[in-house]
């Protein structure tokens, strides 16, 4: 059986592109297969945990994601460009737990942030920023893209025939539940990614009417939390260093010039 053929098509096939940054991506598990298992992982983690569901904070967020929403839609619109987030089911909840300094969007625009964070992400312009580069993250595709390429390794040759007699792929809904119950605590995302997420998450915070400047400072926090003993977790799954820093300060100016408010 030759396989590179196979996977040459798979790969031709599957390829769509971000954008704003247009980079090519691969995703051969289509949000149909994604958002069933992200939603079920993000219902079962609300009857696990905590939450605070009235109060300034919960207001907060719930406001932030709002204008943040509007921004994107204002964006594509006035692009063009089909948006991405048209088949978004938005929901952020805030997880009381004052350890643990974390915050995450799955597939579909299924956010949580952690009390925890709060005191890092302390005033609007700086929530703004992480909830941005979270909800890029989601825009992009980039949870989609990363469970594509697990199925994509473990894929069998049969599956791969499959595909090629046009049978979509559904993926192992076991294991795609299990990766999204285990989102924001797993494996980092890549540089890409991360570098990707900072640029989309500018340029939404933006058109909300933030100031993006504050994003730099909420990642200066966020590493001077790091050189304490107990690491925030977002980092786990967000690694940071002075080039994430010195990007965003690069990209500030540009942004501010490319994706002009009315
Ligand atoms: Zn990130």
């Amino acid at each position: 059986m030759k396989l590179l053929p196979l996977l040459i098509f798979l790969f031709l096939s599957s390829c769509t592109s971000v954008s704003i940054t247009e980079r090519k991506q691969l995703i051969i598990l289509g949000d149909d297969v994604i958002y069933p298992q992200a939603f079920k992982a993000y219902d079962d983690f609300k009857k696990k945990n905590k939450l605070i569901e009235e109060g300034a904070d919960f207001n907060k967020i719930q406001e932030i994601t709002e204008n943040i929403k509007k921004a994107i839609k204002v964006f594509y619109e006035s692009h063009k460009k089909p948006d991405p987030t048209a088949n978004f089911k938005w929901e952020v909840i805030l997880v009381d737990n004052n350890d643990i300094k974390n915050a995450w969007c799955m597939p579909g625009g299924k956010m949580a942030v952690y009390s925890g964070i709060l005191d890092i992400a302390n005033n609007d312009n700086a929530l703004a920023a992480l909830m941005g580069h979270e909800i890029a993250h989601a825009v992009a595709r980039h949870g989609s893209e990363r469970a594509s390429q697990g199925v994509l390794l473990d894929i069998g040759t049969m599956a791969l025939e499959k595909l090629i007699l046009g049978q979509s792929l559904s993926g192992d809904s076991r294991r795609l539940y299990e990766y999204f119950a285990n989102f924001g605590v797993m494996l980092p995302f890549s540089r890409g990614h991360e570098t990707e997420a900072d640029y989309l998450g500018l340029v939404f915070m933006h058109i909300a009417g933030y100031e993006m400047e504050e994003a730099a400072r909420m990642w200066q926090r966020m590493n001077k939390e790091n050189s304490n003993s107990q690491p925030p977790e977002f980092l786990s799954t967000h690694p940071s260093n002075k080039t994430r820093i010195e990007n965003i300060r690069k990209w500030i100016p540009e942004v501010k010039k490319k994706f002009k408010l009315s």
